[in-house]
């Protein structure tokens, strides 16, 4: 029998405070307990949609996050040379004086001389309309060496994408294929849904060249080759078009199947759709043998053949296009099986595995739902075919229309948010392309016309001169990148340096570790960071950063705005930035403060003196003289970040909350200003949350209840039926222009390259760097994964999370190995187009062998996150960057996709040797930094607990 003394179940804490975790992208709901005012335990909130109390080790060691020696303190003044890490401190009111000195003449003399970029920064809804109101158009956060592949490739085809902002339907899918997924953004849901699958027996196919990640618990893993998932794809949707297992009549129900296509070579309508004098799109009525408005349902619209307008011109149907293309012998399992390094076989059975998952399961769900033209459905058919997809498969220069063909594959098996297949999470689907534009024009008061990230239409759209050369530092936008819908942030500190296509003044950063993990050609990113010009003065004037811990791109900057932890601010998890949403509501959440950083002092026991970004923001803002931050007296509007997240209005009643609106706070989506509406989030755990109807959780694109759900919401501007978009009239324009038609053409240099690649339906090419470099001198690829115990770089200093790995090493195949006369745990040189680096290798065969791979962002460099010099993460640990250039091997062009200038991290092809000396620390090595080091002090977070537990217990029995 239990001890009645003993309690069995104490309390993690005397205090309990929810909000929103932040060690990685997932954005989960957590309990934070506090003992004696200091962090005991962070615990799943079981409340919280994302994670249903789930909670993993990153998010557990989220305490030495807070606790992290690497914090910073004060305001930081530059005062050695840029780069070597040497400060003063000052105060908030002369950092911000400084800053208000430096930005406020740009404003007045020209905004785009400040280029403003963010990290994995999670306020873009405030960054973003901050630069607005600068008026500067050189604004992006990271998405554009992330994944806006991904993004963009599913904007642009069925109007939402994987990422964290769609999901499989876990409850009836019965096979699931990821593609390129390691660990990811959507981390505890993945972990969540796979657990479901599991115990339903349901398969996982895990398409990557590394079974890591999700991939280790895979039913199936397919070795695929880096850069050769498109091919993949297309061999599938070969074989489903040879087989006759293609859902023709959600093609024509639900996307653009049936729309026809000029077929007029040389002329500027050719591959446009038809369309009547209304603008309606056409298509061929087999039973009227005439073209209608496609959008008729009262037709027999053909699918296949080749018809004669009214005026005698000649069209196809999008599907017979389809047909002709990938029905072609080059793209039979035979024809891309030794590319893609996947057995014919296989490929075939995956095909068949897909169409019997999809079309034999006869799932039905008996949910009533009426479509967009008022059609009414006693149920739901289903196609349990589900898809997941992340960076593999997008990092590449061919990664855009990748992530294309994937959608091609999923519309031809109809398995778009029907049940059991991809669906969306509110506020997607989008129309196609979603309607805010990039803002290029400055208004009277400075103001840019609109947010500078958008999706663009057609080539008027681009941000480019009367020349038609770039007007962003990073080129977005350009007719190099037409389609950067994230900006291009690892362009930036090249063309700063350059001043191309103009020199800047300042270079504004938060949260963006880029002079190290998050450049490319990390040696060359730290020297045009510190670069002087003849009269000796920095080629980028003045560099200002915010970060909370000491990393690398610190001792880069010239004044440094020192930010909080996540533990000690107000944040918003909007709905207008990267929603939380699952399939089945919308959600949005905010961070809140645990505890007033002023109580929180430092490793070395004195006081911080640090404040969020985006109160800092904010304020200077106010300083600056931005007409959104200013009453009409010139007073300051918002008093700080979470004023403004409460009294802050997008467009009339719409705010960064949906949550709790209204001045009774009774409206959701849409209300006043709320001046409670905080109070209310932290009342219920952090979170909104409001559920789908359940009439209209499926085929969200054509469901009526849906649209004007989301309508209400402001999700969408009509209710109309959104045309999903198997072939891109938006890309065929840009087509056309450099073709020579239209009043915006590209410059002679880019013509080749826009016809090219701007095909209308998906393509594959040869990833750039694979093409351009030599097979034999550089024979494998090189790419990295993130580990699923450490996802920013800040990780790697955490003391926990440094408990499961303090470096990384090369792995590589064993067969690999021994073709190389390598031994376990050698010293190699891997050599890429753009360096060598000297790591230490490791036998794993987890990895397809023509593929060497490493952990992500472990490796730091010697005096930075305030870790010991001797510090394995310095010495043995290494970055892939300093081999992957920054440019194509021809140097024409940013390593990077030629639609949307995503970043071609896993393009890199390399060599590796035995070093001849077996030294026992990686290279290069750089100059430490010169951070005033954390000391020999050993963190003693567990001893802390004990001694005020002991306080605790004396106070108590005394
Ligand atoms: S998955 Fe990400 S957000 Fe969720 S607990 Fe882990 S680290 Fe935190």
């Amino acid at each position: 029998m239990a001890d009645p003394v003993l309690n069995l179940s104490p309390s993690p804490g005397d205090e309990v405070k929810t909000t929103t975790c932040y060690m990685c992208a997932c954005r989960c709901g957590i309990k934070v307990w506090l003992q004696d005012g200091k962090i005991r335990y962070i615990q799943g909130n079981r409340d919280h949609p994302v994670n249903q109390g789930v909670l993993c080790a990153k998010g557990a060691s989220g305490i030495m996050q807070h606790y992290s020696p690497a914090r910073l303190r004060k305001p930081l003044l530059r005062v050695g040379e840029r780069g070597a890490g040497e400060f003063r401190e000052i105060e908030w009111d002369e950092a911000l004086e400084l800053a208000t000195s430096w930005l406020k003449p740009i404003r007045e003399r020209n905004p785009d001389e400040l280029a403003f970029f963010t990290g994995r920064d999670q306020s873009q809804a405030l960054t973003g309309w901050w630069a607005q109101q600068f008026g500067t158009v050189n604004y992006a956060a990271h998405g554009g060496f992330c994944s806006v592949n991904m993004a963009a490739g599913g904007l642009y085809s069925v109007g939402g994408s994987f990422w964290e902002f769609g999901e499989p339907d876990w409850d009836h899918t019965r096979l699931l294929m990821l593609w390129g997924v390691a660990e990811d953004h959507d981390s505890n849901p993945i972990k969540l849904g796979l657990g479901k699958l599991k115990q339903r027996g349901a398969k996982v196919i895990a398409v990557n060249p590394v079974r890591s990640g999700y991939g280790a618990i895979a039913d199936e893993w397919i070795g695929i080759r880096p850069g050769t998932d498109g091919l993949f794809a297309f061999a599938l949707a070969h074989e489903l078009l040879r087989m006759d297992r293609i859902d023709l009549e959600f093609l024509v129900r639900y996307a653009n199947a049936h729309w026809l296509v000029i077929d007029n070579p040389g002329f500027p309508d050719d591959g446009m759709f038809a369309r009547d004098s209304d603008g309606n799109a056409l298509c061929w009525d087999a039973e009227a043998n005439t073209p209608v408005d496609a959008n008729r349902i009262d037709i027999s619209p053909a699918v296949v053949g080749n018809y004669t307008l009214a005026d005698g011109r000649s069209a196809r149907p999008v599907f017979q296009l389809i047909v002709d293309r990938y029905l072609d012998p080059q793209y039979s399992p035979d024809a891309v099986s030794e590319r893609c390094g996947i057995p014919a076989s296989t490929i075939r059975r995956i095909a068949r595995e897909l169409a019997e998952a999809a079309f034999d399961s006869q799932l039905t769900l008996p949910i009533a739902w009426t479509d967009s033209w008022g059609r009414e459905h006693a149920e739901m058919v289903g196609r349990p075919v589900s898809m997941h997809a992340m960076r593999g498969i997008s990092a590449h220069s061919n990664g855009f229309h990748t992530c294309r063909a994937l959608h091609l594959l999923q519309l031809l098996l109809g398995a778009v948010d029907a049940p059991g297949s991809f669906r969306y999470q509110p506020p997607f689907p989008k129309p196609i392309p979603p309607a805010n534009r990039p803002g290029k024009a400055r208004k009277a008061d400075g103001l840019l016309d609109a947010a500078p990230l958008g999706f663009v239409h057609g080539p008027e759209d681009l941000v480019v001169d009367e020349h038609g050369q770039p007007r962003r530092i990073d080129h977005a936008y350009s007719w190099a990148y037409p389609l950067a819908a994230h900006g291009m942030m690892h362009t930036v500190i090249r063309n700063a340096w350059a001043g191309d296509p103009y020199k800047i003044d300042t270079l504004m950063m938060f949260m963006a570790n880029m002079s190290w993990n998050s450049a490319m050609n990390t040696g060359e990113t730290m020297r045009w960071l510190t670069d002087k010009d003849e009269a000796g003065e920095y080629r980028i004037p003045r560099i200002i950063y915010s970060d909370a811990y000491a990393s690398e791109m610190v001792a880069y900057a010239d004044l440094v705005l020192p930010d909080t932890t996540y533990l000690e601010r107000f944040d918003a998890i909007s709905l207008l930035d990267r929603p939380i949403s699952d399939a089945d509501a919308a959600s949005d959440a905010i961070r809140h403060p645990v505890f007033d950083p002023a109580t929180q002092d430092g490793e070395d026991g004195q006081p911080r003196d640090v404040r969020g970004f985006q109160s800092v923001l904010i304020e200077l803002g106010a300083r600056i003289g931005l007409p959104g931050l200013l009453n009409e007296d010139g007073s300051a509007k918002y008093r700080d970040y979470a004023d403004y997240i409460t009294r802050h209005e997008r467009a009339p009643g719409v705010g960064l909350l949906a949550g709790w609106r209204g001045e009774d706070g009774n409206s959701e989506g849409k209300g006043a200003p709320n001046p409670d509406q905080l109070q209310r989030y932290i009342e219920h755990g952090g979170f909104w949350h409001s559920p789908v109807p359940a009439s209209a959780r499926y085929f969200k694109m054509a469901n009526r209840d849906y649209l004007q759900w989301a309508q209400r919401f402001g999700f969408v501007p009509t209710a109309e039926p959104i045309v999903l978009q198997l072939y891109s009239e938006t890309l065929q324009k840009f087509r056309l222009a450099a073709q020579g038609h239209g009043p915006q053409q590209p410059p002679p240099e880019h013509r080749q390259r826009v016809a090219t690649y701007f095909d209308p339906l998906p393509i594959w090419y040869e990833p750039f760097e694979h093409d351009q470099t030599s097979r034999t001198t550089f024979p494998l690829n090189a790419v990295t994964q993130r580990p699923m115990f450490m996802y920013h770089s800040w990780g790697s200093q955490n003391a926990w999370q440094r408990q499961i790995a303090t470096r990384n090493y090369l792995y590589l195949h064993p067969d690999t190995g021994n073709a190389h006369g390598i031994a376990d745990e050698d010293w190699i040189e891997v050599t890429s187009h753009n360096g060598t680096i000297t790591v230490q290798a490791k036998f794993a065969a987890n990895v397809q062998p023509d593929t060497v791979w490493s952990w992500n962002a472990i490796g730091k460099r010697k005096g930075a996150w305030k870790l010991a010099k001797d510090a394995p993460e310095a010495t043995k640990g290494f970055l892939l960057n300093h081999l992957i250039s920054d440019v194509t091997p021809k140097g024409d062009y940013a390593n990077a996709d030629p639609v949307t200038g995503q970043a071609a991290w896993f393009d890199l092809r390399v060599s590796i040797r035995k070093a001849d000396t077996q030294a026992d620390e990686s290279a290069p090595q750089f100059e430490p930094l010169h951070f005033k080091q954390a000391g020999e002090r050993p963190l003693r977070y567990g001893a802390a607990l004990r001694e005020s537990r002991s306080r605790r217990h004396k106070k108590e029995t005394t």
